[in-house]
Protein backbone atom coordinates (compact mmCIF):
# COMPACT_ATOMS: atom_id res chain seq x y z
CA UNK A 1 0.00 0.00 0.00
CA UNK A 2 1.70 3.51 -1.02
CA UNK A 3 1.08 5.85 1.71
CA UNK A 4 0.78 9.54 0.84
CA UNK A 5 3.70 11.57 1.53
CA UNK A 6 2.69 15.12 1.75
CA UNK A 7 5.09 18.26 1.13
CA UNK A 8 4.46 21.27 3.09
CA UNK A 9 5.17 23.93 0.22
CA UNK A 10 3.32 26.86 2.18
CA UNK A 11 1.52 27.61 5.06
CA UNK A 12 -1.77 25.64 4.93
CA UNK A 13 -0.59 24.30 1.63
CA UNK A 14 0.51 20.71 0.87
CA UNK A 15 1.58 19.16 -2.00
CA UNK A 16 0.75 15.31 -2.77
CA UNK A 17 2.69 14.19 -5.47
CA UNK A 18 0.80 11.64 -7.56
CA UNK A 19 2.51 8.97 -10.27
CA UNK A 20 2.78 9.87 -13.56
CA UNK A 21 6.01 7.95 -15.38
CA UNK A 22 5.60 9.95 -18.88
CA UNK A 23 5.75 13.16 -16.80
CA UNK A 24 7.50 12.31 -13.78
CA UNK A 25 4.59 12.76 -11.44
CA UNK A 26 1.58 15.18 -11.27
CA UNK A 27 0.96 17.27 -8.36
CA UNK A 28 -2.33 17.58 -6.22
CA UNK A 29 -2.44 19.87 -3.63
CA UNK A 30 -4.17 20.07 0.05
CA UNK A 31 -5.61 23.39 1.19
CA UNK A 32 -6.20 24.10 4.59
CA UNK A 33 -6.26 22.37 8.27
CA UNK A 34 -7.37 18.68 8.79
CA UNK A 35 -11.26 19.48 8.61
CA UNK A 36 -11.41 22.37 6.32
CA UNK A 37 -9.83 21.26 3.20
CA UNK A 38 -9.98 21.99 -0.57
CA UNK A 39 -8.05 19.04 -3.31
CA UNK A 40 -6.97 20.60 -6.00
CA UNK A 41 -6.46 18.20 -8.58
CA UNK A 42 -6.75 14.30 -8.83
CA UNK A 43 -3.95 12.69 -10.52
CA UNK A 44 -4.43 10.13 -13.64
CA UNK A 45 -7.37 7.51 -13.44
CA UNK A 46 -6.35 3.97 -12.11
CA UNK A 47 -6.02 1.58 -9.03
CA UNK A 48 -2.60 3.46 -7.95
CA UNK A 49 -3.47 6.72 -7.89
CA UNK A 50 -6.92 5.62 -6.14
CA UNK A 51 -5.24 4.00 -3.49
CA UNK A 52 -3.23 7.20 -2.42
CA UNK A 53 -6.42 9.05 -2.03
CA UNK A 54 -8.20 5.97 0.02
CA UNK A 55 -4.86 6.26 2.07
CA UNK A 56 -5.42 10.46 2.22
CA UNK A 57 -8.67 9.78 3.16
CA UNK A 58 -8.16 7.39 6.11
CA UNK A 59 -5.17 8.33 7.51
CA UNK A 60 -6.39 12.14 7.88
CA UNK A 61 -4.04 13.40 5.34
CA UNK A 62 -7.00 14.83 3.63
CA UNK A 63 -9.89 15.45 5.95
CA UNK A 64 -13.44 17.42 6.25
CA UNK A 65 -13.14 18.13 2.20
CA UNK A 66 -15.42 20.93 1.62
CA UNK A 67 -14.61 21.04 -2.00
CA UNK A 68 -12.76 19.05 -5.02
CA UNK A 69 -11.00 21.80 -7.13
CA UNK A 70 -9.79 20.75 -10.57
CA UNK A 71 -8.05 23.03 -12.24
CA UNK A 72 -8.52 21.61 -16.22
CA UNK A 73 -9.70 18.95 -17.59
CA UNK A 74 -6.68 16.96 -18.75
CA UNK A 75 -6.63 12.69 -17.70
CA UNK A 76 -3.68 13.71 -15.08
CA UNK A 77 -5.48 16.35 -13.41
CA UNK A 78 -9.26 15.02 -13.68
CA UNK A 79 -8.88 11.17 -13.25
CA UNK A 80 -10.54 10.87 -9.88
CA UNK A 81 -11.97 13.41 -9.81
CA UNK A 82 -15.74 10.93 -9.94
CA UNK A 83 -14.18 9.00 -6.53
CA UNK A 84 -13.36 12.22 -4.64
CA UNK A 85 -16.76 13.97 -4.88
CA UNK A 86 -18.25 10.79 -4.29
CA UNK A 87 -15.96 9.58 -0.94
CA UNK A 88 -16.06 12.78 0.17
CA UNK A 89 -19.39 14.30 -0.93
CA UNK A 90 -17.70 17.62 -1.78
CA UNK A 91 -18.95 19.73 -4.82
CA UNK A 92 -16.93 19.61 -7.71
CA UNK A 93 -15.26 23.22 -8.69
CA UNK A 94 -14.23 23.59 -12.12
CA UNK A 95 -14.77 26.53 -14.83
CA UNK A 96 -18.02 25.99 -17.16
CA UNK A 97 -15.15 25.21 -20.24
CA UNK A 98 -13.62 22.97 -18.55
CA UNK A 99 -16.51 21.02 -17.52
CA UNK A 100 -17.96 21.26 -20.67
CA UNK A 101 -14.61 19.80 -22.59
CA UNK A 102 -14.23 16.66 -20.17
CA UNK A 103 -17.82 16.45 -19.92
CA UNK A 104 -17.98 15.91 -23.44
CA UNK A 105 -14.89 13.80 -23.89
CA UNK A 106 -15.85 11.56 -20.97
CA UNK A 107 -19.23 11.24 -22.70
CA UNK A 108 -17.94 9.66 -25.65
CA UNK A 109 -16.28 6.07 -26.87
CA UNK A 110 -12.54 5.87 -27.77
CA UNK A 111 -13.48 4.97 -31.18
CA UNK A 112 -16.00 7.96 -31.41
CA UNK A 113 -12.47 10.02 -30.34
CA UNK A 114 -10.49 7.95 -32.40
CA UNK A 115 -12.71 8.73 -35.62
CA UNK A 116 -12.61 12.41 -35.01
CA UNK A 117 -8.74 12.51 -34.39
CA UNK A 118 -8.31 10.32 -37.52
CA UNK A 119 -10.42 13.17 -39.91
CA UNK A 120 -8.14 15.35 -38.38
CA UNK A 121 -4.60 14.22 -39.04
CA UNK A 122 -5.68 13.06 -42.47
CA UNK A 123 -6.63 16.70 -42.93
CA UNK A 124 -3.41 17.99 -41.98
CA UNK A 125 -1.68 15.55 -44.47
CA UNK A 126 -0.10 13.73 -41.64
CA UNK A 127 1.12 9.93 -42.30
CA UNK A 128 -0.20 7.05 -40.57
CA UNK A 129 2.65 5.83 -39.35
CA UNK A 130 4.01 7.62 -35.93
CA UNK A 131 0.19 9.09 -34.93
CA UNK A 132 -0.53 8.79 -31.44
CA UNK A 133 -4.03 7.07 -29.97
CA UNK A 134 -6.56 10.03 -28.32
CA UNK A 135 -6.69 9.91 -24.47
CA UNK A 136 -9.92 7.72 -23.74
CA UNK A 137 -11.70 9.76 -20.85
CA UNK A 138 -14.57 7.10 -21.03
CA UNK A 139 -12.58 4.86 -18.25
CA UNK A 140 -13.39 8.26 -16.11
CA UNK A 141 -15.93 7.20 -13.72
CA UNK A 142 -19.38 9.20 -14.78
CA UNK A 143 -19.60 12.34 -13.41
CA UNK A 144 -22.33 13.44 -11.63
CA UNK A 145 -22.78 15.13 -8.22
CA UNK A 146 -22.44 18.25 -7.26
CA UNK A 147 -20.81 20.65 -9.95
CA UNK A 148 -20.03 24.36 -9.05
CA UNK A 149 -18.03 26.54 -11.61
CA UNK A 150 -16.28 29.57 -11.29
CA UNK A 151 -15.45 32.38 -13.21
CA UNK A 152 -12.55 34.79 -14.12
CA UNK A 153 -12.31 37.26 -10.96
CA UNK A 154 -14.13 35.52 -8.59
CA UNK A 155 -13.11 35.71 -5.24
CA UNK A 156 -13.66 32.02 -3.26
CA UNK A 157 -12.60 30.78 0.02
CA UNK A 158 -11.21 27.60 -0.01
CA UNK A 159 -9.01 25.89 2.95
CA UNK A 160 -9.81 28.70 4.72
CA UNK A 161 -8.45 31.50 3.03
CA UNK A 162 -9.55 33.90 0.19
CA UNK A 163 -8.59 33.02 -3.35
CA UNK A 164 -8.74 34.63 -6.50
CA UNK A 165 -10.00 32.95 -9.62
CA UNK A 166 -7.97 33.73 -12.74
CA UNK A 167 -8.83 31.90 -15.63
CA UNK A 168 -6.60 31.02 -18.36
CA UNK A 169 -6.55 28.87 -21.77
CA UNK A 170 -4.26 27.65 -24.73
CA UNK A 171 -3.22 24.48 -22.96
CA UNK A 172 -6.61 23.83 -22.14
CA UNK A 173 -9.52 26.01 -23.17
CA UNK A 174 -10.42 27.97 -19.74
CA UNK A 175 -8.10 26.28 -16.83
CA UNK A 176 -8.24 27.56 -13.79
CA UNK A 177 -5.22 29.51 -12.05
CA UNK A 178 -5.99 30.61 -7.94
CA UNK A 179 -4.54 33.47 -6.72
CA UNK A 180 -3.20 34.51 -3.52
CA UNK A 181 -1.91 38.09 -3.14
CA UNK A 182 -1.55 37.25 0.76
CA UNK A 183 0.53 34.80 -0.02
CA UNK A 184 2.01 35.44 -3.01
CA UNK A 185 1.40 32.41 -4.98
CA UNK A 186 -0.26 31.09 -7.92
CA UNK A 187 -1.73 28.09 -8.20
CA UNK A 188 -1.33 27.51 -11.98
CA UNK A 189 -1.89 23.99 -13.00
CA UNK A 190 -0.36 23.42 -16.43
CA UNK A 191 -0.37 27.02 -17.51
CA UNK A 192 3.16 27.52 -15.95
CA UNK A 193 5.68 25.14 -16.48
CA UNK A 194 9.38 24.89 -16.43
CA UNK A 195 11.33 23.58 -19.49
CA UNK A 196 9.50 24.94 -22.65
CA UNK A 197 6.62 25.33 -20.94
CA UNK A 198 3.37 23.73 -20.79
CA UNK A 199 1.74 22.19 -24.95
CA UNK A 200 -0.38 24.20 -26.44
CA UNK A 201 -2.23 21.70 -28.43
CA UNK A 202 -5.79 22.40 -30.95
CA UNK A 203 -7.81 19.66 -30.08
CA UNK A 204 -9.28 17.21 -32.78
CA UNK A 205 -12.83 18.29 -31.52
CA UNK A 206 -12.32 21.77 -31.86
CA UNK A 207 -10.04 22.55 -34.50
CA UNK A 208 -10.27 26.49 -35.61
CA UNK A 209 -9.58 27.45 -31.84
CA UNK A 210 -7.05 29.61 -31.38
CA UNK A 211 -5.14 28.18 -28.88
CA UNK A 212 -1.62 30.35 -28.90
CA UNK A 213 -3.38 33.43 -28.81
CA UNK A 214 -4.86 32.72 -25.82
CA UNK A 215 -1.73 31.52 -24.31
CA UNK A 216 -0.38 34.86 -25.25
CA UNK A 217 -2.86 36.28 -23.70
CA UNK A 218 -2.71 34.21 -20.50
CA UNK A 219 1.45 34.89 -20.77
CA UNK A 220 1.07 38.83 -20.95
CA UNK A 221 -1.69 38.73 -17.80
CA UNK A 222 1.18 37.00 -16.31
CA UNK A 223 3.51 39.84 -16.79
CA UNK A 224 1.07 42.19 -14.88
CA UNK A 225 1.39 40.03 -11.67
CA UNK A 226 3.73 41.25 -9.20
CA UNK A 227 7.56 39.74 -9.59
CA UNK A 228 7.57 38.24 -6.42
CA UNK A 229 5.02 35.78 -6.75
CA UNK A 230 5.69 32.10 -6.72
CA UNK A 231 3.93 29.74 -8.87
CA UNK A 232 3.19 26.03 -7.75
CA UNK A 233 3.03 24.19 -11.00
CA UNK A 234 0.80 20.93 -11.34
CA UNK A 235 4.25 19.03 -12.48
CA UNK A 236 7.46 20.15 -10.80
CA UNK A 237 8.94 22.15 -8.30
CA UNK A 238 8.41 25.54 -7.70
CA UNK A 239 8.61 28.20 -9.85
CA UNK A 240 10.60 31.21 -8.74
CA UNK A 241 11.61 34.19 -10.83
CA UNK A 242 8.25 32.81 -12.76
CA UNK A 243 8.70 36.13 -15.44
CA UNK A 244 12.16 34.59 -16.38
CA UNK A 245 9.91 31.46 -17.48
CA UNK A 246 7.21 33.40 -18.99
CA UNK A 247 9.77 35.39 -21.10
CA UNK A 248 11.57 32.03 -22.62
CA UNK A 249 7.87 30.57 -23.27
CA UNK A 250 6.59 33.17 -25.24
CA UNK A 251 9.64 33.39 -26.68
CA UNK A 252 10.00 29.54 -27.92
CA UNK A 253 6.78 30.55 -29.28
CA UNK A 254 8.08 33.23 -31.29
CA UNK A 255 10.26 31.63 -32.75
CA UNK A 256 8.73 28.35 -34.19
CA UNK A 257 5.84 31.42 -35.57
CA UNK A 258 8.99 32.78 -37.35
CA UNK A 259 10.69 29.62 -38.31
CA UNK A 260 7.11 28.38 -40.12
CA UNK A 261 6.82 31.69 -41.71
CA UNK A 262 10.57 32.15 -42.99
CA UNK A 263 10.85 28.40 -44.33
CA UNK A 264 7.02 28.23 -45.62
CA UNK A 265 7.76 27.95 -49.86
CA UNK A 266 4.70 27.91 -51.27
CA UNK A 267 1.15 26.07 -50.86
CA UNK A 268 2.32 23.26 -47.87
CA UNK A 269 0.42 21.23 -45.60
CA UNK A 270 0.61 20.93 -41.73
CA UNK A 271 2.64 17.89 -41.76
CA UNK A 272 5.22 19.60 -44.31
CA UNK A 273 4.90 22.60 -42.01
CA UNK A 274 5.82 20.28 -38.86
CA UNK A 275 9.01 19.60 -40.11
CA UNK A 276 10.18 22.55 -40.41
CA UNK A 277 9.21 23.76 -37.49
CA UNK A 278 9.73 20.81 -35.04
CA UNK A 279 12.92 19.30 -35.86
CA UNK A 280 13.92 15.72 -34.88
CA UNK A 281 11.10 15.29 -32.77
CA UNK A 282 10.79 12.58 -30.26
CA UNK A 283 8.13 9.68 -30.96
CA UNK A 284 6.21 11.23 -27.89
CA UNK A 285 5.98 14.83 -29.51
CA UNK A 286 5.58 13.39 -32.91
CA UNK A 287 2.08 12.09 -32.04
CA UNK A 288 1.72 15.68 -30.68
CA UNK A 289 2.57 17.29 -33.74
CA UNK A 290 -0.48 17.45 -35.54
CA UNK A 291 -2.13 19.31 -32.20
CA UNK A 292 0.86 21.72 -31.57
CA UNK A 293 1.14 22.57 -35.45
CA UNK A 294 -2.39 23.76 -35.73
CA UNK A 295 -1.83 26.23 -33.09
CA UNK A 296 0.48 27.87 -35.09
CA UNK A 297 -1.37 27.97 -37.90
CA UNK A 298 -4.58 28.75 -36.52
CA UNK A 299 -3.04 31.58 -34.98
CA UNK A 300 -1.32 32.80 -37.94
CA UNK A 301 -4.44 32.61 -39.79
CA UNK A 302 -6.09 34.77 -37.04
CA UNK A 303 -3.00 37.17 -37.43
CA UNK A 304 -3.87 37.52 -41.09
CA UNK A 305 0.21 36.46 -41.93
CA UNK A 306 -1.60 32.96 -43.64
CA UNK A 307 -4.31 31.69 -45.39
CA UNK A 308 -5.85 28.44 -45.73
CA UNK A 309 -7.68 26.31 -48.64
CA UNK A 310 -9.35 22.64 -48.66
CA UNK A 311 -6.87 20.86 -51.93
CA UNK A 312 -8.98 17.67 -51.85
CA UNK A 313 -9.56 16.92 -48.20
CA UNK A 314 -6.00 18.42 -47.38
CA UNK A 315 -5.97 21.96 -45.68
CA UNK A 316 -3.15 23.82 -47.34
CA UNK A 317 -1.10 26.94 -46.06
CA UNK A 318 0.80 29.92 -47.67
CA UNK A 319 1.62 33.16 -46.55
CA UNK A 320 -0.54 35.75 -46.99
CA UNK A 321 2.37 38.09 -49.07
CA UNK A 322 2.95 34.72 -51.07
CA UNK A 323 -0.02 34.37 -52.16
CA UNK A 324 -1.06 36.64 -55.21
CA UNK A 325 2.18 35.79 -56.91
CA UNK A 326 2.08 31.98 -56.78
CA UNK A 327 -1.43 31.04 -56.34
CA UNK A 328 -3.64 32.99 -58.14
ZN1 LIG B 1 -2.65 19.61 -18.74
Amino acid sequence: MTEPVLEPWAEDIACLRLPMPAFGGVNAFILGQPGNQTIIDTGMPGAETAAIWHAALRNGSAGGVEAVFCTHAHIDHAGQVGLLARETGAPLLMSVGEYEDLSLVNGMTFEERQRIATIFQDKGGFPLEGRGHPTDYSVLAPLHGQVQHVNDGDTITLGGRDWEVMLGGGHSRAPVCLLSRDLKILLAGDQLLMGSGPQVPVQAERPGDDMLGAYFSFLDRLDTLPDDFVVFPGHGDPIHNFKQQVARIRNGHRQRLDRLLDKMDGAMTRAELASLVFTDPSSRLKARLPYLTTALTNYLITQSQILACDDAGILKYWRNDDAPTRHR
